[in-house]
């Protein structure tokens, strides 16, 4: 599939807002059964969690390479999303619910549930080479980043 980065259904305050998805830098390479199916899900969820007054704060991308397209496009391994849950008007805090889950980019798991998958951000971190967060303070960091969502 060619799976949306960003998803449409996110951005839908505006033609404009919404064509912005519909480009091939915001396509991966995903297999049906991770795009139409944990990956899907967690994003309909991550909707669900923006109309109940929540702001969210959304990191998302692959890594690995476990082929290539037309010898150009890399298909990731695995493919990871990261959610900062702040309730509207709240501040950060390292009470804030973190979501990060990592999926292996392969057949056969349509009716996985995303929270099979759930990881710590540090790992993510670790896998992909990115330090997130990192406008917060390191001891904030050091706690948001190695809990593991469980709700
Ligand atoms: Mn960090």
């Amino acid at each position: 599939d060619r799976g949306h980065l960003v998803p449409s259904a996110d951005r839908t305050t505006s033609i404009k807002a919404n064509s912005s998805t519909f480009v091939m830098t915001n396509m991966t390479p995903q297999t049906p059964e991770l795009n139409q199916g944990p990956w899907e899900k967690l994003e309909t969820y991550s909707r669900s969690m923006a109309r109940r007054n929540n702001d969210l704060y959304i990191y998302t991308g692959g890594y690995g390479q476990k082929a290539k397209l037309r010898n150009t496009i890399s298909v990731p391994t695995n493919f990871w999303k990261i959610i900062i849950v702040v309730p509207r008007g709240s501040q950060i805090n390292s009470q804030t619910r973190v979501i990060a889950v990592d999926i292996p980019n392969i057949y056969g798991i349509k009716e996985k549930n995303w929270r099979d998958y759930r990881t710590t951000v540090r790992n993510i971190e670790q896998k992909t080479g990115y330090d997130f967060l990192s406008a917060l303070p390191k001891d904030m960091q050091n706690v948001l980043e190695t809990k593991i969502d469980s709700r």
